[in-house]
């Protein structure tokens, strides 16, 4: 021990495990010749260091100024100790507490320092397609318990050779303590399978799959959170074929570019869009198209947008290697039919893909955890998260203030479920439709691997107030089960809670939520989706909402807005016969007559007062969309047609309380018959909704005296509308808030029940 040495206490919080940051504290160390050592804790990492006042000194502002790429500190709390004498600075090993937890990752894409090495024929891993260090690879979806060691992941049938076994160990090195790490020697291998048969391994099944899918096959191949349809982007009779034998009807497929330069080739990207698409978490970027891209009209049919990502496993940028005569752009859709979970398991996705694709590219990496691929779009600079998936799961959404335990099972589509602990709400990853029998398996498996994940045991539970959402059945027999609480709570105030979580609001602050969405079960059994409501997490008044429009068919209407919009027009004494022109004649008379007895004798035609069944009476009216054959088309395809520099507005006047429509499908019917264009239909019709909307804020804020309005719904993800709406309300003075940690749609739903629940019965004590 030198004479003017000295010892500091350094606790660390932040994302610092998993990371590298403590090879990144060793090295520090070592430069600045200090001694003691580091350790992960259950709330962070600890440091002790001995030696000079500079060395130390210089070690501490590393921490916040040159960190390791994922690292991030939140906080650094420095103390003063008696110095100690250690003959070396260590990496102590991690302990984890009885009843602690420790962060887990998600998969994050592949870092750029593999991907040199991927590519580097001097490497010992060149081209192989599980490389991997500490800074990247799969986390989430190949670890089946904790602590996170490997184990307790699906690479324990790989024993390390000892090349990667001296990387492992070594401080100094970039795989150390990175417990996915493999190399051709000791790791998971790729094949081919063609007619049922293995035809090809490793590099050579590789091949084989690039030259399959330039010659226009579709191949099944497996990735990271399960697997995908792979197919030229630029082949119509391929993307055809797919979209025929995935039963996908017109529904949007995703895809994928080698590099930049080939998305901005085929669509316009913007600086904030470059930033997602080169995140870490390598989502889905929802982009406009350029003209004239090539890409085949059957990827995303009437759209004026695509879905692409980047590759973020090595496999991914082996098989888009450029390469003169082979796609740069390839459709990477989930490997299901439509409606299924994505499949994951060898045997079974081999099974289900079988009819879909031609051959597969499979590999033997378990995957533990399906998880499929997020989608997200740009917004005015920031993330508006549409599907909350791989790289964002497990990460929890903080909450404002410590929370007790709480389960919450979501919605019954786009379903995630939410457990809390401390301060943070672990949203699950996007499920998916619960109608599903597949689909509501994983969703119990889930909750049952993040209870255990995050060593949460659940003090109360909430749900939807809808009976017979499976989410709500779960929820019941859980409660009952486990004797808890249960809670069950309506699904706009859900929204609505969602959003002000997200936001950390204060918990008594009031807000004014716009609750736009499909499809929510109201207080009164009636269906809701066009809501105002004025509250907060306690609780709400419903200050607005939709006339109630009789829905024929309840659910299933919402394939056919044709039918929608003739109820509606019945509903509102409008004659459909009378203008019988204008709207859509998908339906023969015979079907006419059925649908007014219907209307006439009120059989299954619920109420409903919601917002995205009026975007889907008004697509059809303006003879834009009929039929649908996925949810939302028709409102989507209302968007697109719009002029977004429409004037003019629709009349939707609010009497006490309820905005009353027939007013404007008089205004939509007169402009019919005018010939106006359906861009200016579709225009002014945005402009009523985002007006009307601003309007009634206006209302409720000289009424409430809140001047925070909260956006939250489904509906929001028309881009439109969502502009139109923020920046008049931002003009009349509100704080707007928005979701961009959670979907706005019911993705994001659990954390909004989970901040109720969270909150009853707790304030006020
Ligand atoms: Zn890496
Ligand atoms: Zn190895
Ligand atoms: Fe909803």
């Amino acid at each position: 021990m030198g004479q003017n040495n000295i010892a500091r206490r350094i606790q660390v919080q932040g994302i610092v495990q998993g990371v590298g940051f403590r090879p990144f504290v060793y090295e520090q160390a070592l430069k600045n010749h200090l001694t003691g050592w580091v350790r992960n804790s259950s709330s962070g990492v600890e440091i002790e260091v001995n030696g000079s006042p500079d060395g130390i000194e210089k070690l501490i502002s590393a921490l916040s100024n040159h960190l390791p790429p994922l690292a991030r500190v939140d906080s650094l709390q420095v103390t003063e100790i008696q110095p100690e004498f250690f003959p070396d600075f260590q990496i102590f090993s991690s302990q984890p507490q009885p009843g602690e937890y420790i962060p887990i990752s998600p998969d994050i894409a592949i870092c750029a320092d593999c991907q040199k090495e991927l590519f580097n024929p001097k490497d010992r891993r060149y081209r192989y397609p599980f490389i991997n260090c500490t800074n990247c690879g799969p986390r989430f979806t190949i670890i089946e318990d904790i602590p996170y060691d490997r184990p307790f992941t699906t690479m324990k049938g790989f024993p390390l050779c000892p090349q990667c076994t001296a990387e492992y160990k070594n401080p100094r090195d970039r795989r150390f303590h990175a417990q996915p790490i493999a190399c051709p020697v000791c790791g998971p291998q790729l094949n081919f399978i063609a007619g049922g048969e293995e035809k090809a391994a490793g590099e050579e099944a590789l091949q084989l799959t690039r030259k399959w899918i330039r010659q226009g096959k579709i191949i099944a191949v497996k990735g990271l959170g399960g697997y995908h349809l792979a197919c030229d982007a630029r082949n119509e009779a391929a993307v055809a074929a797919m979209r025929n034998r995935k039963k996908r009807s017109d529904k949007p497929f995703a895809l994928m570019a080698f590099d930049l330069a080939s998305i901005k080739a085929a669509c316009e990207v913007s600086e904030a869009e470059e930033e997602l698409l080169l995140s870490r978490q390598k989502p889905v970027v929802l982009l406009n198209q350029k003209p004239a891209n090539g890409i085949a009209p059957s990827v995303a049919p009437g759209l004026d947008t695509l879905g692409i990502m980047l590759p973020y496993t090595p496999l991914h940028l082996l098989l888009l290697e450029p390469e003169a005569g082979y796609p740069d752009l390839l459709v990477m859709t989930s490997g299901n039919m439509s409606d299924e979970p994505i499949a994951y398991i060898d045997e079974d996705g081999i099974k289900r893909l079988q009819p879909i694709a031609d051959a597969v590219l499979n590999h033997n990496r378990p995957i533990h955890m399906r998880v499929d691929d997020s989608v997200v779009r740009e917004e005015r600079g920031k993330i508006y998260p549409i599907r909350r998936a791989r790289g964002y799961a497990p990460d929890a959404v903080t909450l404002s203030q410590d929370v007790p335990q709480v389960l919450a099972t979501g919605a019954l589509l786009k379903n995630t479920f939410c457990l809390t602990r401390d301060k943070y709400a672990f949203i699950s990853h996007h499920i998916g439709d619960l109608e599903n029998y597949e689909t509501y398996r994983s969703f119990k498996e889930g909750v049952a691997h993040y209870q255990n994940l995050f060593r949460i045991t659940p003090e109360r539970v909430v749900c939807d107030l809808h009976p017979d959402y499976l989410s709500t059945r779960y929820a019941l027999e859980f409660s009952q089960e486990h004797q808890l609480p249960v809670l069950q709570v309506q699904h706009h105030h859900a929204h609505l809670a969602s959003v002000i979580a997200e936001n950390h609001l204060p918990v008594d602050e009031q807000v004014i939520g716009l609750c736009f969405d499909g499809t929510g079960y109201g207080t009164d059994g009636k269906i809701w989706g066009g809501e105002v409501l004025v509250g907060n997490c306690h609780g709400y008044q419903r200050y607005a909402h939709l006339a109630y429009q009789p829905l024929p068919g309840g659910d299933a209407a919402i394939h056919h807005p044709a039918r929608i919009a003739l109820a509606y027009l019945w509903n509102e004494k409008i004659d459909w016969d009378e203008h019988t022109s204008l709207v859509d004649s998908s339906l023969c008379s015979a079907d006419r007559s059925i649908l007014l007895a219907q209307l006439q004798n009120s059989i299954n035609t619920p109420q409903t007062s919601s917002m995205g069944r009026l975007f889907d009476a008004v697509s059809a009216l303006a003879g834009i969309c009929a039929e649908t054959s996925y949810e939302a088309q028709a409102a989507i395809l209302l968007e697109v047609a719009a002029n977004p520099a429409a004037t003019g507005r629709y009349p939707l006047p609010l009497k006490a309380g309820v905005w009353e429509i027939e007013p404007l499908l008089q205004g939509i019917i007169a402009d019919l018959y005018q010939n106006d264009s359906k861009a200016e239909i579709a225009g002014k019709f945005h402009n009523s909704i985002a007006l009307a909307a601003i309007e009634v804020c206006e209302a409720a804020r000289s009424q409430s005296g809140c001047s925070a309005a909260a956006l939250s719904g489904g509906v929001w993800q028309n881009r439109l509308l969502l502009r139109k709406t923020v920046s008049g309300l931002e003009s009349k003075g509100f704080t707007v808030l928005t979701h961009h940690q959670v979907p706005s749609n019911d993705g994001g739903l659990s954390l909004g029940q989970a901040w109720i629940a969270a909150n009853a019965e707790f304030t006020g004590k």
